[in-house]
C-alpha cells in the first residue's frame, strides 16, 4: 500500500523547502549564479512533478529543464538524479523519462529528472552539442584534448550544457545519479557504487558491463562526479533500438524501484516565485590539466557512452 505522508510532515518540507530556496546562490569557482529559474504552470500539466526549474541553456539558447518529483531530501530520503539524451543520438533515452513525469506522484526519494541534456543534440539528431563537442568528454575531471566522435572541447566545461549540469548537481547535491544512454545495453557495475550499481543491473534486467570508454574515460560527468562528490554516478546503456512500450511500460517502473521510489502522496504545498538566473559572466577556472590523449577510433560507428 502506497503511504501518505501529507498532514504535519508537509509544513516541515515546505519551511524546508522555503529555507533552501531563500538563498539560491551558490559559488562556481570565481563566479555567482544562482541554480535554476523556475517554469511556472508545469505543475498543473503532471501531477508528479512539483517543480519545474531551467537549470541553463544550450549553445542554440534551448532551455535544459530539470523535474523534482517525489518528497524533499529533508525528510531524510534519498536525492536521486536521473538524466536523458547528453547524447543528440539516443533519443530512446528519453521515453522512460517522460513516463515518469507523466505517473504518479512519488515517495520515497527527492527525485529530479533531466529527460533531455543535450537539446541542440536533439535538434539536430547528432552526439555532439551545436559546437561539435561531446558533452561526456567535456567536463573538469582527467578531460584530454579528444578529437572525432569524442570531441572534448577547447578546455574542460567549456560548453554551457556541462556548466549548468554541473552548478545544478553541486546545488542538489544528489545521492545517486543515473545516467541512460544508448546501444551498449547494460550498466557499468565497474564503478563507484558497485552494490548499487549490481542492484540497478539486477532491477533494469540489464547485463553487468565496464563501460571504459576504450580504455581511459577523459571529462566524463559520472567521473567528475563520482570524484568530487560523496554521492554516485552510474551509467546505464539501453539498447540500439528499445521500443516505446518496452520503455513507458517496463523500463520505466523498473527505474522507480531501482532508485527505490514509489507510488505516495506528499503535499509539498506552494512553490516559491520565480527568480531570475543571471548569465554567467566569465567561464570557469579549468581544475583538470590534460593529459596524454587516448585517441578513439575515427568514424567510430557507435561510440559508447
Ligand atoms: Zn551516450
Amino acid at each position: 500500500m502506497p503511504r501518505s505522508r501529507a498532514g504535519a510532515r508537509s509544513r516541515v518540507g515546505l519551511a524546508v523547502l522555503l529555507a533552501a530556496l531563500a538563498a539560491p546562490v551558490l559559488a562556481l569557482g570565481s563566479q555567482q549564479v544562482s541554480v535554476a529559474t523556475q517554469v511556472p504552470a508545469a505543475r498543473a500539466q503532471r501531477e508528479a512533478v512539483v517543480q519545474t526549474v531551467k537549470i541553463g541553456e544550450s549553445v542554440r539558447g534551448r532551455p535544459i529543464l530539470a523535474h523534482r518529483l517525489g518528497e524533499p531530501a529533508d525528510n531524510g530520503v534519498p536525492t536521486v538524479v536521473l538524466i536523458g539524451a547528453m547524447h543528440g543520438n539516443e533519443r530512446r533515452t528519453r521515453p522512460a523519462l517522460w513516463s515518469i513525469l507523466d505517473g504518479k506522484p512519488l515517495i520515497g526519494a527527492e527525485v529530479w529528472v533531466i529527460p533531455t541534456y543535450n537539446p541542440d543534440g536533439i535538434a539536430a539528431g547528432t552526439r555532439r552539442n551545436a559546437r561539435g563537442v561531446d558533452l561526456n568528454r567535456n567536463f573538469p575531471y582527467r578531460w584530454a584534448p579528444l578529437d572525432g566522435n569524442y570531441e572534448s572541447g577547447p578546455r574542460p566545461a567549456s560548453e554551457p550544457e556541462t556548466r549548468a549540469v554541473m552548478r545544478f548537481l553541486a546545488r542538489v547535491r544528489p545521492d545517486r545519479i543515473l545516467s541512460f544512454h544508448q546501444p551498449l545495453h547494460g550498466v557499468d557495475t565497474d564503478t563507484k557504487d558497485r552494490a548499487f550499481a549490481e542492484r540497478v543491473a539486477r532491477i533494469l534486467r540489464l547485463p553487468r558491463k565496464t563501460f571504459d570508454c576504450g580504455g581511459v574515460c577523459h571529462g566524463t560527468m559520472t567521473g567528475w562526479f563520482n570524484d568530487r562528490y560523496a554521492g554516485s554516478a552510474l551509467t546505464v546503456e539501453l539498447g540500439p533500438a528499445p521500443g516505446e512500450a518496452y520503455l513507458r511500460d517496463v523500463l520505466a517502473p523498473r527505474i522507480l524501484r531501482a532508485v527505490g521510489v514509489e507510488p505516495g502522496a506528499y503535499e509539498w504545498g506552494p512553490m516559491p516565485e520565480p527568480t531570475e538566473e543571471p548569465e554567467p559572466t566569465q567561464e570557469p577556472t579549468p581544475t583538470a590539466e590534460p593529459t596524454a590523449t587516448a585517441e578513439p577510433t575515427p568514424g567510430e560507428p557507435t561510440p559508447g557512452s
